[in-house]
């Protein structure tokens, strides 16, 4: 397909206003599509739910399943190009889509990385290049290799291979027995037996690669998850030495090229003693999209990912983003907006507002909600970034504004 780029406000050969789609409709879609717009860009949105936070603001919002053939070819017909927001989007579906209109990341990339048992092969495959091996594993879909596994993966994690996300769908066992029963508990699906690392810490790092084969990285970002949920990412010079941080940039883009990726691509890594007095980066997983962690690049970076994401899927030139000051990313849960006092099972536990007005007559505070029409516990509801001009400053706000939500102090 050709290489010109679909510039933004122009009419295509078809007459259509340009417009850029997205398969799902969840706050990432949101996002890509408000950056979208931004840029002078029409969109159109993919995703059954009629209250869906992309949809809402979307200008085209075709209300079908994911493989619906007929809201496929609705798709095809608004748009130029299109991307996904999240990565169970079904791959066949994604070619379908890639036979006839650019697709970005291709449908082979976004196969990889929705099955962790490839996923981690593909790391593997890689690791001459990247650097970076996975933790020690077993892929498990008999009994047969569940009784093979080796008894150094214990204890250990199992995790199903598809369709997990924020620690769903994974399992802590010490033993044979545990092991078993997990397996047993999560369906008896095709799975993977990780080792338990003792990590020291977790980062992640966001590029983008245009079909062009160039790569740009962003600042590697460091993570704090709570109960299995990203709960805070912080990004400034002081959470990574620099040789660390060389390394898991190096070993992202060489994941991109190795696998030809086009689009914004999220990586995650541990940090682990190596028993030997140093430290050790391994390779977890892989976002094909824009992840919770680049949160901060919408007023941290001179191009968010969301940007960067629209600049690959419409062939526009990419650069290196800078970051103009130290930021901190808070997770917004729903658990906010209940009453932390309240008894979960009695009626007064209805939801209440966050004191925004106090959040937002702090300094340096961006807020972004998802325009989610309901809260529950644990949803992502939004995120505030924290940008300021000394690390002490950014600390201080976000120590504030944690606060005043009563979220747990900064780690
Ligand atoms: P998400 O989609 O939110 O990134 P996920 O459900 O896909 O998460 P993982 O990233 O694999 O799951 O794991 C969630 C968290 O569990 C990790 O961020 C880490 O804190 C912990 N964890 C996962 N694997 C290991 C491991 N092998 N050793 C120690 N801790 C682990
Ligand atoms: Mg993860």
């Amino acid at each position: 397909m050709s290489l010109k780029p679909l510039l933004p406000g122009a009419m295509t050969e078809r007459g259509h206003q340009m417009t850029l789609g997205v398969m799902g409709g969840g706050q990432l879609g949101r996002m890509f599509v408000q950056a979208a717009q931004a840029m002078g860009y029409f969109t159109a949105v993919l995703d059954p739910d009629p209250a869906s936070p992309a949809g809402l603001v979307s200008q085209f919002h075709i209300q079908t399943l994911y493989d619906d053939q007929d809201g496929l070819a609705q798709l095809m017909q608004r748009c130029a190009a299109i991307t996904t927001e999240f990565e169970n989007v079904s791959a066949p579906a994604l070619a379908t889509l890639g036979a006839q209109r650019p697709v970005a990341p291709s449908a082979q990339c976004v196969a990889t990385a929705q099955d962790r048992v490839q996923e981690k092969a593909n790391f593997v495959q890689c690791a001459p290049k990247s650097g970076v091996y996975p933790a020690p594993y077993a892929a498990i879909d008999t009994e047969a290799l569940l009784e093979a596994v080796p008894a150094d993966l214990l204890p250990g994690i199992l995790k199903t291979a598809r369709m997990g996300y924020d620690g769903k769908g994974q399992v802590r066992v010490s033993t044979r027995e545990e092991l078993v029963a997990a397996w047993e508990q999560l369906g008896k699906v095709p799975c993977v037996l990780e080792k338990l690392l003792p990590l020291k810490a977790e980062y992640s790092v966001i590029v983008a690669r245009a079909a062009s084969g160039e790569v740009v990285s962003f600042p590697v970002q460091k993570n704090t998850h709570r109960d299995g949920i990203l709960a805070v990412t912080e990004v400034h010079d002081e959470v990574i030495t620099p040789a660390l941080a060389e390394r898991a940039r190096a070993a992202t883009v060489a994941l991109a090229e190795h696998m030809q990726y086009v689009g914004v691509l999220c990586v995650e890594y541990f940090v682990v003693d190596d028993g030997k007095g140093s430290e050790d980066l391994v390779v977890n997983e892989m976002a094909p999209r824009p992840h919770n962690s680049g949160h901060y690049t919408q007023d941290a970076c001179d191009m968010s990912q969301f940007e960067a994401q629209v600049r690959t899927l419409a062939r526009l030139p990419l650069h290196t983003p800078r970051q103009y000051g130290p930021a901190i990313m808070i997770n917004l849960l729903g658990d906010l907006w209940f009453d932390p006092n309240a008894d979960r099972a009695q009626a007064s536990d209805t939801p209440v507002d966050p004191p925004w007005d106090k959040v937002l007559g702090l300094p340096d505070v961006h807020l972004h909600l998802y325009g989610k029409l309901s809260a529950r516990r644990g949803r992502k509801m939004g995120h505030v970034n924290i940008v300021g001009t000394s690390l002490a400053s950014t600390r201080e706000t976000a120590a504030k504004v944690l606060a005043l939500l009563g979220l747990p102090p900064l780690p």
